[in-house]
């Protein structure tokens, strides 16, 4: 009589049972993990979370000899080698943190092929002495892990990703596996061409986080509204709040823990040390917040963090995309939550003007800006938005603010052309330039100080905008700088004219504008 023992499994799925204690593959990793032991090349698009590392440790496993992988993140190469130990996988690292001897251990053990998985930096494999080292043993195939770092267009560009093209010509006979969770088709596109993958089997698994609740809030006090969050929704929760300034970081992990929270904070400026304890301690303990610059989370596998907060605006969709993509691998519901202000607007088209590099890399980041922009100010569902940018489709949610509190849409154009031409006058009949708060402070017709003293109330268009608040007429300068219908520039974001603007400004140019809901759903504290 057959019992389950008896009936074949395949290599692969004895392997994944026996090694890693998993009863079976997910979505796509069975049809890879078989790809890649056929000795197949492969391109893996998954998202974070979706399980890209047992596609080559499995077949690493079962395929002769060693898996070398390809990895930029050498300050979790360790934790990686310690999980793999501790499943009895015979794993070993080179990278620069090791001395010599050390060194020299991992590459006896590779030569003598007692290694199953070895991770390199990919500055080592530019290395002829790596190269020739590589030539004394035997590969099992080679994984190119975070592979979109050999996209220019990307924000991770790695030049040494670059030479990973010549790994085929090298050793032809080796599978190569290139895995990322970045999933633009541009990157997509640059990965197969840059990395020589035209023939390779492509795996793209669905972006879409079912579990995850996309919400982006108006930023009023971030750090208020924040705390809110917590008290209400997340009490006791794990989670990743991620600021843009290490400053910022310092200030709200001091405030949440000024009200009871337990928060740590985390950034490049920390001794390692203390880098180091924070990250273990998010890892074990329980319902701890980490407060942190992206500096923080590439690899980080924690299974429950409950909600991941922004309290600054990304600079991509593709960094927001994978920086709230570490809330809830574990598949239970959770938050993702960002709180998106004018000033992230102007701040960031700031550092895009005063960054280095050339145009076509401003622009660039300009673009991925817009997109980000357009993710923010969508009325539509945020998750079909965020699968159409990468390139895949869905119907709306039900699961995100926009689709729980549908934002009305209003015709704004009325609004934008009084604004405009206050911008206009400022420039023309005064040769002024002022950020948006002096401009509203006309619109609604304040006698400030500055105004007085500026004679901002002779002005045409003084007092005009009443039939709009303060914030409102921020939320237009928002929508209107989002559209590229208005830009900044300068330390004190004055407002200026684009092109477009003469479009609206001559009426040949309606503008659509978003309406903020009152309040946000699932959270009990008002925050408008
Ligand atoms: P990624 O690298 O794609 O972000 P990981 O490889 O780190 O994802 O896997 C995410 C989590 O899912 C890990 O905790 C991993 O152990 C778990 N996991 C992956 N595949 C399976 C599977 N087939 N069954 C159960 N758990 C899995
Ligand atoms: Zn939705």
């Amino acid at each position: 009589m057959a019992s389950a023992e008896t009936i074949p499994v395949s290599d692969a799925l004895q392997t994944l049972r026996r090694v890693f204690g998993y009863d079976s593959f997910r979505g796509e990793q069975e049809a890879i993990v078989e790809h890649v032991i056929g000795g197949g090349d492969a391109v893996v698009l998954m998202p974070t979370g979706g399980g890209k590392s047992l596609c080559y440790q499995v077949p690493s496993l079962v395929r002769e000899g060693t898996g070398v992988v390809v990895s930029p993140l050498i300050a979790l190469m360790q934790d990686q080698v310690d999980a793999l130990l501790a499943v009895g996988v015979r794993a070993g690292f080179l990278n620069s943190t090791q001395d010599f001897e050390q060194r020299r251990e991992v590459e006896a053990a590779f030569v003598a092929g007692e290694l199953d998985l070895l991770y390199l930096a990919p500055e080592r494999l530019s290395m002829e002495s790596t190269r020739s080292l590589l030539d004394r043993g035997k590969v099992a195939l080679f994984a190119i892990d975070e592979a979109h770092c050999v996209s220019q267009w990307g924000h991770d560009f790695r030049p040494d990703y670059l030479g990973l093209s010549e790994l085929h010509e090298r050793w032809p006979d080796v599978p190569r596996i290139a895995l990322t969770a970045t999933a633009t088709k541009a990157t997509h596109a640059e990965i197969v061409s840059r990395l020589n993958l035209r023939e390779a089997g492509q795996f793209v698994a669905s972006f879409d986080r079912p579990n995850i609740q996309y919400r982006i809030a108006p930023k009023a006090e971030p750090k208020k509204q924040l705390l809110d969050l917590i008290r209400t929704e997340h009490p006791g929760d794990a989670g990743i709040v991620y600021c843009l300034s290490r400053n910022s970081v310092e200030k709200t992990a001091e405030f949440l823990v000024a009200n009871g929270i337990s928060a740590v904070p985390y950034h490049a400026g920390l001794d390692t040390r203390t880098r180091a304890r924070n990250q273990s301690r998010f890892l074990r303990e329980e319902g701890l917040v980490v407060v942190a610059t992206i500096a923080f989370g590439m690899g980080i596998d924690k299974p429950d963090v409950r909600f991941v907060a922004h309290l600054d605006l990304p600079k991509s969709v593709e960094g927001y995309y994978q920086e709230t993509g570490r809330a809830g691998r574990d598949g239970l519901p959770s938050t993702a939550w960002l709180a998106y202000g004018l000033q992230d607007v102007v701040q960031q088209r700031r550092m895009i003007q005063t960054s280095e590099g050339d145009d076509a890399h401003r622009r660039r980041l300009s673009q991925h800006l817009d997109a980000m922009l357009a993710l923010c100010e969508t009325v539509e569902c945020r998750r079909v938005q965020l699968l159409n940018y990468f390139g895949q489709s869905g119907s709306p949610c039900g699961n995100c603010d926009t689709c729980l509190t549908p934002p009305e849409s209003w015709d704004g154009t009325i609004a934008a052309q009084k604004l405009l031409s206050a911008v206009y006058r400022l420039q023309h009949e005064r040769g002024q330039k002022f950020g948006a708060g002096q401009v509203i402070d006309i619109l609604l017709g304040k006698q400030t100080p500055k105004v007085t003293q500026n004679r901002h109330d002779q002005l045409t268009v003084f007092g005009v905008g009443t039939e709009l608040s303060g914030t409102e007429w921020r939320g237009v300068v928002r929508q209107l700088l989002a559209q590229g219908l208005l830009a900044v520039e300068g330390d004190y974001g004055t407002l200026l004219l684009t092109e477009a603007s003469g479009e609206v400004l001559g009426r040949k140019r309606e503008v659509r504008m978003r309406r903020e809901p009152k309040r946000e759903r699932g959270s009990r504290a008002a925050t408008a």
